[in-house]
């Protein structure tokens, strides 16, 4: 077995164990492989173990592994980088879902460029939960508006929400912030039907994000390695 593959192993194995401590079924978690900057090839590796779902940041980058890869019929494509509005065009042509979006703007020229004969493009709110002011994403108090405008859009499926938590090593701030993430999905989930995913957690915080609820934890360089 290869690094990459023996990388890939063990990080399912940890989001089983973080699944067991939080006495939730592993299948409730979904595992999003963050590719970006890596090659087709290394895509190609890990999809022959099994994984399906993969996050892009870039456009580029991705677009030559979308390509490359058309053979992968079930493989599934994630945006999860920041979305300009002159970008929304290949992320509505190439994409399964995108996981950033938090301007009405971006949700309007997805849903309008998204191609007729393709399924929804599956969409997640990204939340500021943490409130920095750099920081993308929407304030909680606007998420009910953006969720029905994108709830009403045809060509979208609302699915859920999405953050990137304070970069920090405070596990209460955290836990706060997951928390909060884990209410406003869970009040979501009461007024839309199709919302069914929660994406926190990345390496370092995965077990704490799954503890407080997370359908879907997005891993890059624990699995593919640093990037340069
Ligand atoms: C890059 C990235 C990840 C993965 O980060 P790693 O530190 O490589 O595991 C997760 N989520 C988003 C939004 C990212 O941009």
């Amino acid at each position: 077995m290869s690094t990459l593959e023996q990388h890939y192993q063990q990080v399912s194995q940890r989001l089983q164990q973080a699944c067991d401590q939080s006495k939730r079924a592993p299948q409730t978690v979904k595992l999003l492989a963050v590719s970006k900057t890596k090659p087709a090839t290394m895509v190609e590796t890990i999809y022959q173990q099994g994984q399906r779902s993969f996050g892009e940041n870039y456009l580029q980058d991705a677009q030559e592994k979308i390509d490359a890869l058309q053979h992968l019929t079930d493989i599934e494509w994630h945006f999860i980088g920041p979305i300009q509005s002159n970008k929304t065009r290949p992320i509505a042509t190439h994409f399964h879902w995108a996981e950033t979006v938090c301007r009405d703007k971006i949700a309007q020229r997805l849903n309008d460029q998204r191609p007729a004969d393709m399924p929804p493009l599956n969409v997640l709110l990204q939340i500021n939960i943490s409130g920095e002011d750099q920081k993308a994403g929407i304030h909680p108090d606007e998420v009910d508006q953006l969720a029905a405008l994108v709830a009403q859009l045809p060509n979208l499926s609302l699915r859920g929400v999405m953050c990137i938590p304070e970069n920090t090593q405070d596990d209460a701030a955290l836990a706060q912030q997951f928390q909060a993430m884990q209410r406003l999905f869970q009040r979501l989930q009461q007024s839309y039907s199709s919302v069914d995913t929660l994406s926190m957690g990345m390496s370092a915080d995965m077990a704490l994000a799954i503890a407080y609820g997370s359908t879907e934890v997005r891993i890059g360089t624990d699995i593919f390695g640093a990037r340069s």
